[in-house]
């Protein structure tokens, strides 16, 4: 068993490699995006610095302005089986939001925190002492429960 942390895409053409000691803190982001985007009921993501993700392979890029906000993500996917990988947004230069779901260990993620809780599919149960946010969160308050441990 290799204790780095490393993940891709589902056919392997797209890899990376987060320069880090251990496994990030995860998050669940319950918007409606988020579901569309994943398919599923949330997306569950880590944030990075983009100087600590080493990808290989050439993503595919797509690129979004939100009507709402002005704000440009960049989203990168497997050209050939289009896994969702990773994304930066102008809003937060320098970061990057890894899909968390595609690391190699991500039976041993632990979510820390939840957002868009108002959007959440039933049957899903947020524990009680998990910080949760109806909607998106403020940064800071966001960054304290992302900085817990476990
Ligand atoms: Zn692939
Ligand atoms: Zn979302």
């Amino acid at each position: 068993m290799s204790d780095a942390i490393e993940g891709g895409c589902r056919c392997g053409q797209i890899r990376y490699r987060v320069a880090a000691e251990k496994l990030p803190s995860v998050y669940a982001c319950h918007c409606r995006d988020c579901q569309t985007w994943s398919g599923s009921a949330f997306s569950l993501q880590f944030i990075v610095p983009e100087g600590q993700l080493a990808v290989t392979g050439e993503p595919a890029i797509y690129e979004r302005t939100s009507p709402e906000s002005g704000r440009t993500s960049r989203q990168r996917a497997c050209p050939t089986c289009f896994t969702r990988v990773f994304n930066t947004n102008n809003a937060r230069p320098g970061l990057a939001v890894v899909r968390a779901g595609t690391l190699d260990r991500s039976d041993e993620l632990n979510i820390v925190a939840h957002i868009w809780t108002k959007r959440k599919v039933g049957g899903i149960v947020i524990p009680d002492d998990a910080p949760s946010w109806p909607e998106s969160a403020p940064p800071a308050d966001f960054a304290a429960a992302l900085m817990r441990t476990y």
